[in-house]
């Protein structure tokens, strides 16, 4: 499954500019309505509560929020690189109101307590750009990009050796008082891991990940075109706690050709032709992305008229299946003509009393 950039502020159904309170507002609201123990068995609910948990992290926290409206959830979403030292949640909060403040203590608690303290790493997205001989006829291109890699020492848990945390009892959560909130908050102590780290991995410095300069060779499919995406699993951030690394995702721009236009699978090319080969017709090379093939422009060719070379398209990167290629005539006339020309032009010209343009009165 890809995570992609998610929208945190349609996650909450708010607007891009709500203010603070109107997150908290939104977040509680949704968080009552998707509670997994209102909805016992409910997977969607669950999956949803899990959402809005998400983002209003990151929303309901000004920096994260700022980063977040920049970058999106990738890559310096939770746990990406804009983390330091540890790499644990921090400053994830719940507000609880009084009357429901006991059962989402309680819930959190257990939940906690049952749910290991790892994530999936941040997917990340690099741009690649191709010509479109390349996206033409694929291409296997080596890609350079830095990532923080698992570390392989400790599996990404940043400890050689831990303990149970004993300030929360291992359940990563602590809850306070504020007024009329119970908040249930992420143990300082062990920053919601639960464990206390007693040796840190000395090849990590208790991190879990390191920062790498990866260079892979990525196979582009032939007939990618701008926005295709290529994944490559696994190559993402490294996950929190062990948890395992995102995915890296390519994603292709085709940069615009000198003579050829693209639409979709097809191919487009304005020929230019003399006034004589369209009256008269001729055999034209035509560049395709092929190289040249011999066109018969019948007599009689208009301009603008538009030709159809079948399968000298581009292949469609699911089947294979090439889509056309089409030729817009362009007659081209020249531009200085000596007297004896126009003469013969005259000559022609008299030769045919019909008028173009009677269609237009
Ligand atoms: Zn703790
Ligand atoms: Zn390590």
């Amino acid at each position: 499954m890809t995570t992609e950039s998610k929208d945190y502020y349609k996650i909450l159904g708010i607007s891009k500019n709500a203010s603070q309170d109107e997150i908290k507002k939104a977040y509680r609201k949704l968080a009552r309505k998707y509670h997994p123990d209102l909805n016992p068995g409910n997977k969607a609910a669950e999956q949803k509560f899990k959402e809005i948990n998400e983002a209003y992290s990151v929303l309901g926290d000004e920096k994260k929020r700022a980063e977040y409206d920049q970058f999106g959830t990738s890559p310096f979403g939770p746990g990406g690189p804009g983390f330091e030292g540890f790499r644990t949640y921090t400053g994830q909060e719940t507000f609880d109101f009084g009357g429901f403040a006991d059962i989402f203590s309680d819930i959190f608690g257990a939940r906690t307590k049952a749910e290991p303290h790892y994530s999936r790493g941040p997917d990340l997205i690099m741009g690649l750009e191709l010509s479109l001989e390349e996206a033409f006829s694929g291409v296997t291109k080596p890609i350079t990009f830095n990532r923080e890699a698992p570390c392989k020492v400790c599996n990404g848990t940043g400890a050689e050796s831990s303990k149970v945390c004993e300030d929360c009892n291992g359940t990563g959560t602590s809850k306070t008082q504020k007024g009329f909130f119970k908040m249930s908050q992420v143990c300082n102590s062990c920053g919601g891991t639960g464990r206390k780290i007693t040796k840190v991995c000395s090849s990590c410095s208790g991190r879990g990940s390191i920062l790498q300069t990866e260079t892979v060779k990525v196979k582009i499919p032939a007939g990618a075109d701008t926005g295709s995406r290529v994944k490559l699993k696994g190559m993402g951030g490294a996950g929190i706690g062990g948890g395992p690394s995102g995915d890296l995702l390519i994603e292709i721009t085709v940069q615009p050709h000198r003579i050829f236009k693209r639409k979709g699978d097809d191919i487009y090319l304005d020929l230019p032709v003399t006034f004589a080969e369209a009256a008269l017709g001729a055999k034209i090379e035509v560049p395709t992305l092929d190289g040249l093939a011999a066109v018969t422009i019948p007599p009689g060719t208009h301009g603008g008229q538009r030709l159809k070379l079948s399968g000298k398209g581009m292949p469609s990167p699911k089947t294979g299946a090439r889509g056309n290629q089409y030729i817009d005539i362009k007659i081209v006339v020249p531009k200085n003509i000596d007297n004896k020309a126009r003469e013969k032009i005259r000559e022609i010209e008299a030769l045919y009393k019909e008028n173009p343009r009677k269609g237009l009165y």
